[in-house]
């Protein structure tokens, strides 16, 4: 077990449970996705720490979603170094350093919509890289991230504008920050305009993002050096539907873990402790 790594107590029914809830979300993606790579966020959230790990020791999947700050930190502190952590949620700038600092395997910062927030992210990845001892088994490269889109223009909704200003996000992320690696785009989208979606209909938001990454590949041109965008699209409700059209990642939270309780009612350390035996 690795160090910090806290024994949990893990309930084998629920155990199978979220395996089998996995697999059938693995074998739906396999369905649409033709033989392309999708990978599936296991959208955490809200859940315990506990399922999570269960969730690791049944299928070895890897890579999981949270959206608060605060709660991935305290998790990442208590679970394996192997798990390959995704921020998915609202970014605050004052999390940002703190965020890539202490957590060494955070593997991808999806929900980037700002210049400062970038530059913190970098900031806080170059003093990780700083405080790794040299002989550290750990290699470390550059933080991914996606830029997220707006691409429902709701002012609700995080995410800059398509157009000028993720071009110059992008642009920023490729010349300024060399601890981060632009991977791609996020979109969360209309939960209602998805909803709304009829057969053989696709997606306006998904569509959108399709095109932004188009426009960004032309545009930014010799600045990604040959490197393609990836596109994460996709939800418990969507997923399919954003494979169809071009998803390369989709986050999934509900299908998997079940419904989610109240965001006041969760706490990592008081289950952690609770489950101690
Ligand atoms: C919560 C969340 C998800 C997962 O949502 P489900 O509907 O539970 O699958 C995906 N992406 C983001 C950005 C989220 O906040």
């Amino acid at each position: 077990m690795s160090d910090g790594v806290v024994d949990m107590k893990i309930d084998p029914s629920r155990a199978k449970a979220l395996s089998a809830a996995l697999q059938s979300v693995s074998e739906r993606v396999g369905t649409v996705a033709g033989g392309r790579n999708v990978r599936i966020v296991a959208v955490s959230k809200l859940k315990p720490a506990a399922d999570i790990l269960a969730l690791y020791n049944e299928t070895k999947l890897l890579h999981f979603g949270e959206n608060y700050a605060q709660e991935l930190m305290e998790k990442a502190a208590v679970l394996p170094r192997e798990i390959r952590w995704h921020f998915i949620g609202g970014l605050q700038s004052n999390k940002c350093k703190p965020l890539t600092s202490t957590i060494p395997n955070l593997f991808l910062v999806s929900s980037v919509d700002s210049q400062k927030k970038a530059t913190q992210l970098d900031k806080g990845r170059a003093e990780l890289h700083s405080s790794q001892p040299s002989d550290s088994t750990l290699t470390l490269g550059p933080l991914n991230i996606h830029i997220q889109i707006n691409t429902s223009g709701e002012e609700s909704k995080s995410g800059v504008t398509p157009g000028s200003e993720a071009t110059d996000l992008a642009r920023h992320v490729l010349t300024s920050c060399p601890h981060l690696n632009l991977l791609g785009l996020m979109t969360i989208g209309a939960i209602a305009r998805s909803k709304a979606v009829k057969e053989g209909e696709e997606n306006e938001d998904f569509i959108s993002l399709r095109e932004e990454r188009d426009r960004l590949e032309k545009e930014l041109g010799e600045e990604l050096k040959g490197r393609k965008l990836e596109l994460s699209m996709g939800m418990s409700d969507d997923f399919e539907g954003a494979i169809e059209m071009g998803s390369d990642e989709v986050r999934v939270g509900s299908t998997i873990f079940g419904a989610r309780p109240p965001k006041e009612d969760f706490k990592v350390k008081s289950q952690v402790e609770a489950g101690k035996s």
